[in-house]
């Protein structure tokens, strides 16, 4: 079995995971729910599930992501608390700007998640977090755990290894290192669940072929691997030996644009993220154009039931401003990145790399480019002239570039 990671760089990354977070916060606003089996959730009678519950909880087998009702049926004394999401968002920034002191290399992948990297720092990771840990308490009152590699995947799965194995009554407030050189080792016993794109059909199609531990996994061929999975067989491999080379990627508020929508339930039909995602696609091109800026980057963010956060973005050909374009690219990222199975309580989309458009005139270089520069400026004209003007625009661009039926 191979123990090193070859093509991996020594670089150092914190992920950061508040301790139930939710319940975290509930218990700082009253401390009578202290110790006690509680739980913040969706009420039962509406197919409600629990976004976080408390350890005293955990202990009767009440986890997040399981229907109210069932974690009821499982501990019938659980306090059902309901959701304060501005509360949580309001001590999410708190705790992420305490991060972004550090550095600007900051991810937030959730409310009480994110990826650091501090490679420039000379401390090790280890202090790093020790430091972040006693300042977050200090701060907001609430524990945080840390995961330390030199990549983001083992720092994560170390975070929710660590958190685990300091499982009790209490916040875990774990910090696990994972040295670099020794992520395969570290991963080999885990079972499989663990990994990034494991999800309880592969677990079980995996289970069949006797591949119970990540090691397991990674020691399966890679045709075998993708005869089982396809081309997404060669990551799982990688994964599996854990190599990710994945960027911390950070994103401003004002480098980016996006627009987001929490669904009022669960989604599993295509149909109404696609719909969803052409609205939003729309609005980002028209705030776009009116802010004159072009973007090179799309990005969607999505949200399980479960409350698992992440973003998948990809990269244009060149910088636009055209809702088809942007809708396409994000159409393309929710079918190669969902499995139309998992239901979905939240969908985003955002644009960022962004530029100046009066800039950029000058490093478009294609005839299509130019011509979206025109029809942008007659859309101007358009609204300061009215319709004169731009019959004028319109004769003189056919003349050029045969396009018809501007107005
Ligand atoms: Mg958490």
């Amino acid at each position: 079995m191979q123990t090193t990671n070859t093509t991996g760089r020594k670089r150092k990354i914190i992920h950061m995971d508040l301790d139930a977070f939710f319940c975290a916060v509930e218990e700082l606003k009253n401390p009578a729910l202290s110790g006690k089996c509680f739980a913040v959730g969706g009420s039962p009678d509406q197919r409600g599930v629990i976004a976080s519950c408390s350890y005293a909880a955990r202990r009767y087998g009440v986890h997040s992501a399981m229907p109210t009702a069932q974690a009821i049926k499982l501990c019938p004394k659980l306090i059902l608390v309901s959701s304060r999401h501005d509360e949580y968002s309001q001590i999410s920034s708190s705790v992420m700007a305490i991060l972004a002191e550090l550095t600007p290399v900051m991810e937030q992948v959730s409310i009480d998640e994110a990826f650091l990297e501090v490679t420039d720092l000379a401390d090790s990771g280890e202090i790093i977090a020790k430091n972040l840990q006693y300042k977050i308490k200090e701060q907001t009152g609430l524990s945080a755990s840390f995961g330390v590699n030199s990549n983001k995947l083992v720092a994560k799965i170390a975070n929710d290894f660590g958190k685990k194995q300091s499982r009790g009554d209490t916040y875990p407030g774990a910090i696990q290192v994972v040295e670099f050189g020794k992520e395969a080792e570290f991963m080999a016993p885990l079972p499989v669940a663990m990994l990034w794109g494991v999800g309880p059909k592969t677990t079980q199609r995996l289970g069949n072929i006797g591949v119970k531990t990540i090691g397991d996994l990674a020691k399966l061929s890679e045709n075998s691997l993708v005869e089982l999975f396809g081309k997404n067989g060669v990551f799982l491999r990688q994964r599996a030996m854990g190599i990710d080379d994945s960027d911390v990627e950070s994103y401003e508020e004002t480098k980016s644009i996006s627009q987001e929508v929490t669904f009022n339930r669960d989604i599993v039909d295509v149909e109404v993220l696609l719909a969803e995602i052409k609205e939003i696609s729309e609005k980002l091109g028209y705030k776009l154009r009116s802010k004159k800026l072009l973007a090179q980057s799309v990005r969607v963010k999505f949200r399980y039931y479960d409350f698992r956060t992440f973003t998948r973005q990809k990269k244009l050909s060149q910088p636009v401003n055209q809702d088809g374009i942007i809708y396409d690219a994000a159409s393309q990222i929710l079918t190669q990145n969902w499995d139309l199975l998992t239901p979905v309580r939240l969908i985003g989309v955002g644009v960022s790399q962004l530029s100046d458009e009066t800039f950029q005139l000058s490093l478009w270089e294609t005839d299509e480019a130019r011509e979206r520069k025109l029809l942008t400026v007659i859309d101007t004209l358009k609204v300061k002239y009215g319709r004169d003007i731009i019959r004028k625009a319109s004769r003189m661009k056919k003349g050029e570039n045969n396009q018809e039926d501007i107005d």
